[in-house]
């Protein structure tokens, strides 16, 4: 055992160690708060648990307000491709679905969850453990469903970091313990006092990804958790595949690129990630978590979270339940102080200002700073900018803020993003070197939302572009199409052959109007005897099919006569006397009354003859104005045309 922890050391010290541009060595104020081991904080009367605690989509709900949960249950789903779901931390009632503040540096408000504790803390039913070699897909699957995310700050859903592409292999994997912003001990407390937890993950990270080299790397201000990493690793008999390596302490040695660069001597291309170079990055908490999911069935629910700063009165490291408003944290604490300056949600160099004691704690959230004046002296109103070039030398993304602080305040995006703005880490060196005060960071937050809006309104102007040239190319091609069908419809027409003059019409021929129409058709053949020109001349080609329809139409009326009588013979004919109101009625029966009588008194009075009467002259008869339109001779009278609804 000794021997194999003597070699973790020889190796360690051996391994070669690269620098990276700038950085700076700061006050690390950790004996503050890793004094004394991890606790559980307690339950809160009620959990504000946003459904938003990651990079991507928001999670839906699936629980509605009045439902009953259970501690681990699912709450909210994940959606879209980058997204993660979000479980109860506790067991409870859910009472309100809600915009509530959220801890953001935007300060904007998120819909959350609120669930009032019963005080149970009922499990729901979890999963049950994986094998200590997992299958690749069940591991990925159970680390997805348990809601992990990137633990160190970034909060990128894990499950994805964790599935890289075929072509980008995987062959180092660095776990980061390095910690390196003042005042933040939660890393440090959970490798002194949970290594176990930690190497358990590790290993499960270094099985999935089948990498060639495996890297633990803690800052050197940190010798306990070295030491209790590396006594664990040699019980378990692991030290031959994972190397713990301590690094310089050195601000922001723990920024993913800088940490890579200190390891390996690479590069991250700018705007790109770890594994275009074949390397993954883990937070130490990140793979606790998915130790916990993996081996026991739970989703993350809660993290450990450093509370510390003078202005605090017991700062410590707590394990704390996502959704705990803060209030309750640092009461936990001892309460706030007296000489409070500013609360801050995350560390001094890379924090926010808290705004709202009843904001949450979430997944990303690491560490409640309570600093008093003499921490965080007020720097005093910025000057103007002297072109001392510190804020570039201690920059470590070797970036040119002075231009960036230039361009971000006369809004020139163009020239930011040409200045690299989004590698910038935001990590604060180049502010707290500047010697106006000039506060540059929050020029690049504004610049690089301003940048993200624009990228937006481009994406949904070029969005509603596709659309609007997609449907003009619809209608283009319908009105193509339409005109095409006119086209072939009129072809048709003017193609089919012409019926002989002459040629018997559709009611001659004894036959429906498609019987007609091809005897037309064949009487339209060509002539043996002689040559036929292939297209007739259009008037006469015109005549023809004017004719034909004349024919189809008067055949299409005889058969709907011929129709009409069968029916009218069976006593099936069209009636409008059908469903008549009962005034309808009444005035039908009084009309047809009025019919019988005349028909009585007309049958007393007429001579009993079917002959028509001699025409008188002067007179015309009634048929021959409706059929012929011949008009009557000067000064005839002309019969009245009465219809037996006029009939008095
Ligand atoms: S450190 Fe401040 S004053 Fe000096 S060049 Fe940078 S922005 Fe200007
Ligand atoms: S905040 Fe950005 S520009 Fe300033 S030192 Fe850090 S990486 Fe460089």
């Amino acid at each position: 055992m000794d021997s194999a922890l003597q070699a973790t050391r020889l190796r360690a010290h051996q391994r070669r160690l690269w620098t990276f541009h700038g950085g700076l060595h700061l006050p690390d104020e950790k004996e503050l708060s890793n004094g004394s081991p991890l606790v559980r904080a307690s339950l809160p009367p009620h959990l504000v648990i946003p459904l938003r605690q990651h990079i991507g989509t928001a999670a839906k709900p699936v629980v509605a307000v009045g439902d009953r949960v259970r501690k681990g249950q699912l709450i909210a789903e994940a959606q879209g491709p980058i997204s993660a779901p979000v479980h109860a931390s506790s067991s409870g009632m859910v009472i309100a679905i809600e915009e509530r503040p959220v801890p953001h540096a935007s300060g904007l408000s998120a819909p959350c969850i609120l669930v009032e504790t019963d005080g149970e803390e009922a499990w729901a039913e979890l999963p049950p453990p994986l094998d200590p070699k997992p299958d690749p897909r069940a591991l990925r699957e159970r680390i997805r469903w348990a809601g992990i995310v990137g633990l160190g700050g970034a909060a990128f859903p894990t499950s994805i970091k964790l599935s890289p592409t075929p072509d980008r292999p995987i062959s180092t994997l660095i776990l980061n313990g390095a910690e390196c912003e003042p005042y933040i001990t939660c890393d440090d407390r959970l490798m002194r006092d949970r290594p176990d937890r930690v190497l358990a993950g590790v290993r499960l990270l270094r099985d999935l990804l089948e990498v060639k080299e495996c890297l633990i790397a803690v800052e050197d201000n940190k010798p306990e958790a070295i030491q209790a990493l590396r006594q664990t690793l040699a019980e378990t008999g692991d030290a031959d595949r994972i190397e713990i390596v301590a690094i310089p302490t050195l601000y922001p040695s723990g920024g993913e690129k800088q940490l890579i660069r200190i390891l390996t001597g690479q590069e991250v291309p700018s705007r790109g990630i770890p594994a275009q170079i074949g390397i993954l990055c883990q937070n130490i908490a990140t793979a606790a978590a998915i130790a916990d999911a993996a081996f026991e069935g739970k989703p993350l629910i809660s993290r450990v979270i450093t509370l510390t700063g003078r202005a605090l009165r017991q700062p410590r490291n707590l394990e704390v339940l996502v959704g705990t408003p803060i209030r309750e944290l640092l009461a936990q604490a001892g309460g706030l102080g007296p000489r409070l300056r500013e609360l801050l949600i995350g560390g001094p160099m890379m924090g926010f200002t808290c705004e709202d004691l009843e904001m949450p704690v979430t997944k990303g959230v690491n560490c409640l700073l309570a600093l008093t004046p003499e921490e965080s002296p007020d720097p005093g109103p910025a000057l103007a900018c002297i072109r001392c070039g510190a804020c570039a030398q201690a920059c470590p993304v070797t970036l040119l803020p002075q231009q960036l602080y230039w361009h971000a305040r006369a809004r020139d995006l163009d020239k930011v993003r040409a200045y690299n703005l989004f590698d910038c880490i935001e990590c604060g060196c180049c502010a707290v070197v500047c010697p106006s005060h000039i506060p540059l960071v929050q020029y690049y937050r504004f610049a690089k939302a301003e940048c993200l809006a624009e990228e937006q309104e481009k994406g949904q102007a070029e969005h509603a572009r596709q659309r609007h040239e997609a449907k003009v190319a619809r209608l283009e091609r319908l009105e193509e199409e339409r005109k095409a069908n006119l086209r072939k419809k009129k072809e048709a027409l003017t193609d089919k052959p012409a019926p002989a003059r002459g040629a018997a019409s559709p009611g001659a021929a004894g036959g429906g109007s498609g019987q007609s129409l091809s005897g037309a058709a064949e009487t339209s053949k060509p002539d043996a005897a002689g040559p036929t020109p292939a297209v007739a001349p259009a008037s006469q080609a015109t005549g023809t099919a004017e004719e034909a329809k004349k024919a189809a139409i008067a055949a299409a009326l005889k058969r709907a006569a011929e129709k009409k009588a069968a029916l009218a013979q069976q006593g099936l004919g069209p009636k409008n006397t059908e469903n008549l109101t009962p005034a309808q009625r009444r005035q039908v029966d009084a009309a047809e009354a009025r019919r019988r009588e005349l028909l009585a008194t007309e049958s007393v009075s007429a001579p009993q003859t079917l002959d028509p009467p001699p025409a008188q002259p002067g007179l015309v008869q009634v048929g021959e104005v409706g059929m012929t339109g011949s008009p009557p001779p000067p000064g005839a009278r002309t019969a009245p045309l009465q219809s037996s609804r006029e009939q008095p």
